[in-house]
């Protein structure tokens, strides 16, 4: 009887785990070393530098897989992320829905830097009004340029897939960027651009008021925070922002940037992630999915 429990208990935790690894975007299961020869840069869907190598990530086992340390090759169609609707007859809600609007339109007229003259469409964010968590990226990529909307191409598929693993859908949250329009050819953004643009981000999160931002790779993060500091400093905590000098802090988390995990899909990044993630559903009280176990 006492095997038969301990049968059972194993089964749950092992299907928990596979349960996580499928919905972070894993279709393998890596036995160890991962080469990240010929991994590619995904073509769009958010941009972010790479950060400076953590500790310990090149001692690693054989993969059994060609491919592994890759990202799923296949490049979702932006389609299959569908709008965040909100549906609400709240006045409170519809008046913050109201001014995030009203912040969406200036964005479409700005002209404020000159990447207004580059980018197809202005990429003002969106989501929930009510969010209590905002993820904030650095800038539009192609995708998000061509559609404008935030994360749309592969890494806001693999955004969208951190975010349900969490037990959230996409519509509980807002996703928006520190840059409004695209820098040509995915450059790093200049630091006139970020200055110019940021207040935008600001409204929005005053209007939102949300209990937690999530900072997607070292730009958002240095932005937000005003720091040169590299993201492998900056994650693993909590840090607080304020949008007004006066104005109530809000925690940030920083973690990797999806693009980057893209480029890097070594389960010990993914892992961190994941514990970023799960230190801010822990902050926030929710509840928190199946533990991932430390290593893959
Ligand atoms: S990046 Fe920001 S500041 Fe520059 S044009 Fe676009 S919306 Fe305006």
């Amino acid at each position: 009887m006492t095997q038969v429990k301990e049968m059972q208990r194993l089964i749950r935790a092992v299907r928990g785990q596979l349960q996580a690894e499928l919905t972070l975007g894993a279709r393998w299961l890596p036995l160890g070393r991962v080469s990240l020869a010929g991994a590619a840069r995904p073509a769009s869907g958010g941009r972010a530098a790479a950060p400076s190598a953590p500790a310990g990530s090149a001692a690693r086992k054989p993969a059994v897989q060609a491919g592994a340390g890759r990202a799923p090759a296949a490049r979702p169609a932006a389609a299959e992320i569908p709008v965040p609707h909100v549906r609400t007859s709240d006045p409170r809600v519809l008046e913050k829905q109201r001014r995030l609007e009203a912040i969406a339109q200036q964005v479409r007229q700005c002209t404020k830097c000159p990447l207004h003259q580059t980018r197809t469409n202005p990429v003002p964010g969106e989501g929930n009004p009510e969010a209590l968590i905002v993820f904030v990226g650095e800038a539009p990529g192609a995708d998000e340029d061509a559609q404008g909307r935030p994360f749309v191409g592969r890494a806001g598929k693999l955004l969208t897939q951190i975010i349900e693993a969490m037990g959230l859908r996409r519509e509980d949250v807002y996703i928006a960027n520190v840059l409004k329009s695209r820098p040509p050819n995915n450059r790093e953004p200049s630091a006139l651009e970020m200055a110019a643009c940021i207040g935008y981000l600001y409204e929005q999160i005053e209007i939102i008021a949300p209990k937690m931002i999530v900072a997607l790779g070292a730009c958002a993060a240095r932005a937000l925070l005003n720091t040169p500091a590299a993201i492998g400093q900056l994650r693993g905590r909590f840090h607080e922002l304020r949008t007004q000098p006066l104005g109530p802090a809000l925690k940030v988390r920083a973690t990797y940037h999806p693009a980057y995990l893209l480029r890097s899909y070594l389960p010990e990044n993914r892992r961190r992630v994941w514990e970023d993630m799960q230190a801010v559903l822990r902050e926030l009280g929710l509840p928190v999915p199946p533990r991932r176990k430390q290593e893959p």
